[in-house]
């Protein structure tokens, strides 16, 4: 005669335990399980979106060959080009910052004939 496995006593001693508070806990606590097994790939993928886009601004493509590298390697590790000149972003280079409170808007009043 064999003896029933022991999976089978621990559902039976769950089904028990189910009416009682250490089943609403058991019951409970398998939700939160669940749930989180449900939501890290959510939250793994979300964060490797950061990580690819916060990669994704750090480098940089050479202006002779292509290739991608980091901008703070400062040569290009594919044909040795130097980032220094390419390294600079065009837009600030050309237009330096100005902090926004420092500029005037110049408002010009005119009279406006309705009539005509
Ligand atoms: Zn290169």
């Amino acid at each position: 005669m064999n003896r029933p496995p022991a999976v089978l006593w621990i559902a039976v001693v769950l089904l028990l335990l189910i009416p009682t508070a250490a089943g609403r806990l058991l019951l409970d606590l398998a939700g939160g399980v669940l749930l989180a097994l449900l939501a890290l790939p959510l939250i793994l993928s979300g964060l490797g979106w950061i990580g690819w886009k916060l990669l994704q601004s750090r480098m940089i493509s050479c202006a002779e060959c292509g290739a991608n590298g980091l901008k703070g390697a400062g040569v290009c590790g594919v044909c040795g080009t130097p980032y220094a000149n390419a390294g600079d972003t065009p837009a600030s280079a050309a237009a330096p910052f100005t902090p926004a409170s420092d500029l005037t808007i110049d408002v010009i009043a005119q009279d406006v004939d309705s009539d005509s």
